[in-house]
């Protein structure tokens, strides 16, 4: 039968220091143990799991990732280098944003999506000092701008007035769009009509200047 498989991790013996590196001993694996033994028993600075000759940072693999993933100079770089990449090739832009769609629909990303934002209103929008911010006057009236840029998109900010009185006044939403989408209309008409008109009529003064 084979032994059973128990631990990547040697026991290690610090021995002393070679340089930066720390120098441990390797205890021979208890009986019945297999240990993965590295190379020359070099650990992780980090979290002492041995580690290969090749290792530069000192650190594991997820431990060197775990450290570069925390910089954010290392992060601003990668998003310059993602951003750069979807610049020059959109195909490859594309085909990320439909491999994104895909993930982010499957049900256990929906679970996930639900998941965390029941976290967030439980342990960020309940805290007071957020409640504040978000319940204060001025964040009131700024998610009302976003909400009517939102709905009111087809309609010119000058005519809002007017639409919300025909809603008060008693028109039918449908109507009062209508009639407003309508004036508009006309009126960008007429003033295309009217340019045109201003166009000829410097063209025919110009002609008349020169003779
Ligand atoms: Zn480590």
């Amino acid at each position: 039968m084979m032994p059973a498989f128990v631990s990547p991790r040697p026991a290690m013996v610090v021995e002393g220091r070679a340089g930066r590196f720390t120098v441990h001993r390797v205890e021979p694996p208890a009986p019945g143990r297999i240990a993965h033994i590295s190379n020359v028993g070099r650990v992780c600075s980090d979290c002492a799991a041995p580690i290969t000759a090749k290792s530069r940072t000192g650190w594991c693999r997820p431990c060197s990732a775990k450290h570069l993933n925390s910089d954010p100079e290392i992060h601003a770089r990668r998003i310059a280098g993602i951003h750069r990449k979807f610049a020059e090739d959109p195909q490859f832009k594309a085909e990320q944003a439909a491999r994104m769609a895909v993930n982010a629909s499957t049900p256990a990303a929906v679970l996930a999506r639900v998941a965390s934002g029941k976290r967030a209103a439980r342990e960020v929008l309940a805290r007071s000092d957020i409640k504040a911010l978000t319940h204060s006057a001025d964040a009131r009236a700024r998610r009302g701008r976003s909400v009517t840029n939102t709905k009111l998109a087809w309609c010119p900010e000058e005519w809002r007035d007017s639409y919300r009185r025909m809603l008060s006044a008693g028109t039918l939403a449908k109507d009062a769009k209508a009639m407003i989408l309508d004036t508009v209309r006309v009126q960008a008409k007429r003033e295309v009509a009217a340019r045109q008109r201003a166009m000829a009529e410097k063209h025919a003064r110009d002609l008349a200047s020169r003779y």
